[in-house]
């Protein structure tokens, strides 16, 4: 139920735990984290609240370590509450992994056909369904990320706030909307970027945010930028930043 992101140059490990913390109000009953070290990417979840995620994170510091992450408390609405259905999920390969805020309405359809070209699923959620689509998509259509994402969401009928990252495109992250909220928060000089389901996690980093609109998705992109995208029809989107006066 929320989602708490980051890449840039400072370590992504406290900012993406102090932003879920931020964003406990609005209830969850699982939690987890994924950083990115620049070359392995580091899971950890656990069924509970963020301070049971810490104690997992404390006893092997090398899981906080990067300048890549992405984060999720969970409102369990496929699959029940447990720690393999909690977020970030990897695809199949190992080489995307996603967090996901809302439902994907026709995932079992969706489900039973990557189930039939080879797909195994570890847990029961939605979101597992979505990450391996955007892989089946990425490597049928031979595109990048963002392509295969604006692709594989034109394939979903639900609602989502996504936060997606491909282990070979280490300098982007992708995200959607379509009804659940996404802000992004951009640093200076394009150095680095937050996002996070409201403002409050990146607040004291920075005051200039996009707010996503529904159906549409942002690449977010080191040292070149955000582009947003209608999700529809891959037009281009003018993105307006905001200052925060908070
Ligand atoms: N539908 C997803 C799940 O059950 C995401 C729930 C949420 O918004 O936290 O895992």
């Amino acid at each position: 139920c929320g989602i708490s992101a980051y890449i840039g140059y400072r370590d992504a490990y406290p900012i993406v735990i102090n932003g879920l913390k931020r964003l406990e109000y609005r209830g969850y009953d699982s939690s987890g984290v994924m950083i990115y070290d620049g070359e392995k990417m580091h899971l950890s979840k656990t069924k509970g609240k963020v301070s049971d995620l810490e104690k997992i994170t404390d006893a092997e510091e090398e899981r906080k370590v990067g300048k890549i992450g992405m984060g999720h408390t969970r409102w369990a609405t496929h699959g029940v509450p447990n720690d393999v259905n909690s977020h970030p999920h990897y695809s199949q390969s190992g080489e995307l992994v996603i967090v996901h805020n809302g439902i994907i309405e026709n995932y079992d359809t969706i489900k039973k056909e990557l189930i039939s070209r080879g797909y195994i699923f570890k847990s029961d959620t939605d979101t597992e369904v979505l990450v391996n689509l955007i892989e089946e998509v990425k490597k049928t259509e031979g595109c990048k990320l963002g392509k295969a994402v604006q692709l594989a969401l034109t394939n979903v009928v639900g609602a989502y706030a996504i936060t997606v990252f491909d282990k070979n495109r280490p300098n982007e992250i992708v995200v959607a909307r379509l009804g659940s909220p996404i802000a992004i928060g951009v640093g200076q000089g394009n150095k680095e970027f937050f996002v996070a389901s409201d403002a409050s996690p990146f607040l004291e980093y920075t005051k200039n945010a996009i707010y996503l609109e529904d159906e549409e998705m942002a690449v977010i992109k080191l040292d070149k930028g955000i582009k947003v995208f209608k999700i529809n029809d891959d037009s281009k989107v003018e993105p307006t930043i905001q200052k925060l006066q908070m």
